[in-house]
């Protein structure tokens, strides 16, 4: 049905502040999506985001390709798009996030950007102002912190992100990252 491949890229935090981060832009989008202070994962934050980011000095990017076959592509109708891509999604970005709680794990001081918002459970606490159930697996992305993924996807990861319209594109990309003050050279091998 797909076929993932991963790509990997390293960056200073100074070089991915300058280039890719554009919180003036990016939050304002994040005001017009139905997630927006629905999910603890998403804005409005009750932290500093800048605070947060200046405590890393580098950045490891992760890229996700899901290529689709052909016979995929031709057998997913338009009313099927839309539920497909979400199982799709949610199926992968779980390997994904397996992989990025390993990093954390090996490599402390290291905080890791989970590709989209939380998925983790059906209804979000936050609605209720209830804690989150799952602190120690819900990460933010770096969309919801002000970077521009798209940039990020297409100069980065060389890799630009594809939509879907009236058919299944040919791939879809997930962006993920690892901030963090350790040199994470094995960051490969948790991504098989
Ligand atoms: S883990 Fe659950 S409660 Fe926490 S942000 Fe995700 S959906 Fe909300």
């Amino acid at each position: 049905m797909y076929k993932l491949n991963y790509i990997f890229n390293g960056i200073s935090m100074i070089d991915f502040k300058k280039d890719y981060y554009n919180p003036k832009v990016f939050l304002e989008y994040c005001k017009k999506c139905k997630n927006y202070s629905k999910l603890w994962s998403c804005p409005p934050y009750d932290f500093c985001i800048d605070d947060l980011i200046n405590k890393y000095t580098n950045v490891y990017l992760i890229g996700t390709k899901i290529n689709f076959t052909n016979e995929t592509i031709n057998s997913i109708t338009l009313d099927m798009i839309k539920d497909f891509t979400y199982k799709t999604l949610a199926d992968v970005r779980k390997e994904i996030g397996a992989g990025l709680l390993d990093i954390e794990k090996e490599h402390t001081d290291s905080i890791s950007l989970y590709p989209g918002s939380c998925l983790i459970c059906k209804s979000c606490t936050r609605p209720q102002n209830k804690p989150c159930r799952y602190p120690d697996r819900m990460r933010y992305s770096l969309e919801s912190l002000g970077f521009d993924v798209s940039k990020t996807a297409n100069y980065l990861l060389n890799t630009p992100i594809l939509w879907s319209s009236d058919k299944l594109p040919e791939y879809f990309t997930l962006v993920s990252a690892v901030f963090t003050n350790k040199v994470i050279d094995n960051i490969k091998d948790f991504f098989k």
